[in-house]
């Protein structure tokens, strides 16, 4: 892959159009928005919406609204992942070429009758059966990478420096699926690198896969970014907020509140009463007085 010109600070948001934002959303993007602020650096947003079975229709443009009332400010235009088939599939010749990836026949059922690991994921991890090539009469259903034994190191500017045995907690995995879409792993990771990224920062229900995305960036030969992941928000049951339990979604007229929240989840004393404050006085306390050391690192509890 050819190298976009080199640059400071480059920051993003990428939210999967899959639903409204809510709380758990709104930690990520504030302390991303925030730390690329505080490095006069530049963020930006990229819808990831390439997985299509999970778009819902018109999610992407609330978001993008929601975010706009909140009063984040992005640099340039959002990039949309399904605009970026092209990229992606370029991506994996290159990987193809280099003997990397390889085709796969396995049905999910065949894994499953012939894996007993569980992967990271929640899934099986790939007992290798395609690894030296197809068994005669079958033919490719989805793509996987490679990946080699050793451990994957990487330090976390949050959690400390993480490690993770690819081939035993997670296997070969897969880059291009059976159903015809590329997988997160391979278009973040493209994207991320396309669009110059050079600090990644969400929450960390992401950090198992960082492994694998470091990964793919040394395989393509792209630089690797500097991670950080921030502590889940969780609902009353312990369970993190996402758009499949339910989180509620935000409301634009308690932005000032919601943000206010967001801070303080994140370990900045914001004063409740800038709650009841014009958002763009919120922000002001908030460029004002961001410290990147305040957050938690362990994973912690807040309500909605
Ligand atoms: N699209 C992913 C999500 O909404 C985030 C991906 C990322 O930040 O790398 O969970």
């Amino acid at each position: 892959m050819s190298a976009p010109a080199l640059s400071a600070y480059r920051g993003r948001f990428a939210p999967t159009p899959s639903g409204p934002l809510h709380f758990g959303s709104l930690i990520a993007a504030t302390a991303s928005y925030l730390d690329a602020r505080a490095h006069a650096g530049s963020w930006l947003v990229r819808m990831e919406d390439v997985d299509t079975t999970r778009n819902v229709a018109g999610a992407g443009e609330h978001i993008l609204s929601t975010l706009d009332a909140f009063g984040f400010e992005w640099t340039g235009e959002v990039l949309w992942q399904s605009t970026r088939h092209e990229a992606y599939a370029q991506a994996l010749e290159q990987l193809k070429n280099a003997g990397l990836a390889y085709g796969c026949a396995c049905s999910r059922k065949e894994i499953a009758d012939s894996s007993a690991n569980p992967a990271l994921d929640g899934g099986l991890v790939y007992p290798g059966t395609c690894r030296s090539g197809l068994a005669a009469g079958r033919s490719a259903r989805a793509w996987r990478l490679r990946v080699g034994a050793g451990e994957t190191v990487f330090e976390d500017r949050l959690q400390g420096t993480l490690s993770q045995h690819l081939e035993r907690e997670c296997g070969d995995f897969v880059l291009l699926r059976a159903d015809g879409c590329f997988a997160y792993q391979l278009a973040v990771t493209v994207d991320d690198f396309f669009q110059g990224i050079s600090h990644v920062v969400r929450g960390a229900d992401l950090l198992a896969s960082t492994p694998r995305q470091i990964y793919l960036q040394r395989c393509l030969g792209v630089p690797v970014p500097s991670y950080a992941h921030l502590p889940l928000a969780c609902n009353a049951g312990g369970e993190k907020l996402s758009k499949q339990n339910l989180a509620p979604p935000l409301e634009a007229a308690d932005a000032a509140a919601s943000l206010v929240a967001a801070l303080r989840f994140l370990g900045q004393p914001a004063p409740l009463d800038l709650s009841r404050a014009p958002i763009a006085e919120v922000w002001v306390w908030a460029f004002e007085n961001w410290n990147f050391a305040a957050i938690a690192a362990r994973p912690a509890t807040a309500s909605a």
